[in-house]
């Protein structure tokens, strides 16, 4: 894929700057080259509509920003043919989930009894599932996907976007576009430019997220543990732990103050399996603060504009669902409005259509979030003594129960199957 814009004469310059800019065209621009900014770009590009994708960074390997590849991905990659390739990319499998409540362990969720080609969670490092995007993505030449350019401003005709205002490494540049789609995460850019209003719905928690080696002989793979005080999430990779310990919002401080010691501590509690290998977290450098945030835009278009995926809706790692909204919101936006380019931007009224048909399931996912925070993760966090709640007790004992559990979180409310067609390559 061509990485670099075509340069042209342009006109108008980016937030009070006089420099000239350069010019492109495109009929979507979309910023933002996460899963839901590489997936619509992928898709758009396959149904034969000419798109840029804009990412701020130079590639994809960034912090740890979650790897959980759900059922329902795969069988959107599956629908596209893709599911052969994406799965000989390094990944680890989680087909069941347990977990440590006090002295119980519960089995919350059986991916085996799903009648699937995927009966599992893949976990996939997030720059390999990009990666993997971006590769499938270069068949279509008419797919750009421009890195180190990131997004400043919309551009306006009247009450309408026309395009995107950016700065790459060679200055600034103007990207018109019928349509521009705002895929730029939680702090989206367009999202503000395009004056959306955000509803917060508040997340009364942050994580603190580290690795640990893993005991290659460990059989105990439960992904919660939950002690009076404290909860630990430990995701199996293979080699090591992916260790996510919830705090109570804005504790970080409180949480140092007590010191690195007693952290480590506290962790070996939690977990007893990780204490061989505990001090490899040396300093608070080894222990990166995720702020949880759980919000959705009222409206999602304005007309020539767009947001979808965390842009649209930020999701708590709770479940580990972002990724794959994300990716539903991209299908569902490409059967939507893949077909509706000829005559430049489709209407408001198609826009909205996105927003309609994606709301339900993120609202839905949302509520079974804040319901995982305020009866399970608050009760553990408050201390005292601690015993699986009822329901997890009835689930462990129903496998059909933990079938429902594993069919409402990897496959997830209303799923996407491809609609959108595929255009003849040229
Ligand atoms: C620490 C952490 C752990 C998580 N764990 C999980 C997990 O285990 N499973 C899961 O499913 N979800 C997890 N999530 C959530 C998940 O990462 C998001 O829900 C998902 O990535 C949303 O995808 P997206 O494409 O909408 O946005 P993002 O993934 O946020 O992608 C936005 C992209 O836009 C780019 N960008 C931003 N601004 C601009 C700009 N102005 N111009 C150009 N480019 C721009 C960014 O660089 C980024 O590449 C986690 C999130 C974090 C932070």
């Amino acid at each position: 894929m061509p990485a670099k814009p075509a340069a042209g004469p342009g006109s108008s310059s980016a937030r009070g700057t006089s420099e000239p800019a350069r010019s492109i065209k495109a009929q979507c621009c979309i910023v933002g080259g996460g899963p839901a900014g590489m997936m619509l770009g992928y898709l758009l590009a396959r149904a034969g509509v000419d798109t840029v994708v804009l990412e701020k960074h130079a590639d994809f390997l960034r912090d740890f920003r979650g790897d959980t590849v759900h059922p329902s991905t795969m069988q959107v990659l599956d629908e596209l043919g893709l599911l052969g390739e994406f799965l000989k990319r390094p990944h680890d499998k989680l087909d069941h989930l347990q977990g440590h409540f006090g002295d119980d362990t519960v089995s919350l969720a059986d991916f085996r009894r799903l009648s699937i080609k995927t009966p599992y969670i893949a976990f996939m490092p997030q720059w390999e599932f990009l990666d993997f995007l971006f590769d499938a993505g270069a068949r279509y030449p008419n797919l750009k996907v421009l890195r180190r350019t990131e997004a400043l401003d919309l551009m306006r005709e009247g009450e309408t976007v026309t395009g995107v205002i950016a700065k790459s490494e060679e200055g600034r540049l103007e990207i018109k576009a019928a349509l521009t789609v705002g895929c730029d995460g939680r702090h989206s850019v367009v999202r503000e430019c395009a004056g959306l209003s955000i509803e917060d719905i508040g997340a009364p928690i942050d994580v603190l997220w580290f690795r640990i080696t893993k005991n290659p002989a460990e059989k105990d793979r439960a992904l919660m543990n939950a002690q009076p005080g404290r909860i630990l999430v430990t995701i199996d990779r293979g080699d090591y732990w992916q260790c996510a310990y919830v705090i109570p919002k804005g504790q970080t401080e409180q949480v140092k103050s007590r010191g690195l010691e007693q952290f480590r501590s506290d962790i070996v509690a939690t977990a007893p399996r990780l204490a061989a290998h505990i001090g490899e977290v040396k300093s608070w450098d080894d222990v990166k603060l995720l702020t949880v945030t759980i919000d959705r835009l009222t409206r999602w278009s304005k007309p020539g504009v767009l947001c979808i995926g965390d842009a649209a809706h930020a999701m708590s790692p709770i479940g580990g669902v972002g990724i794959n909204l994300a990716i539903q919101d991209a299908v569902a936006t490409a059967n939507l409005l893949a077909d509706k380019f000829s005559n430049g931007c489709p209407e408001e009224s198609l826009l909205d259509q996105v927003r309609q048909r994606r709301m339900f399931p993120v609202k839905v996912t949302q509520a079974l979030q804040i319901q995982m925070q305020n009866r399970i993760i608050d009760r553990a966090l408050q201390g005292g003594p601690l015993r699986a709640p009822a329901f997890m007790k009835i689930i462990t004992r129903s496998p059909w129960l933990q079938s429902i559990v594993a069919r409402v979180l990897g496959i997830g409310i209303r799923p996407e199957h491809v609609t959108s067609k595929a255009a003849a390559i040229t």
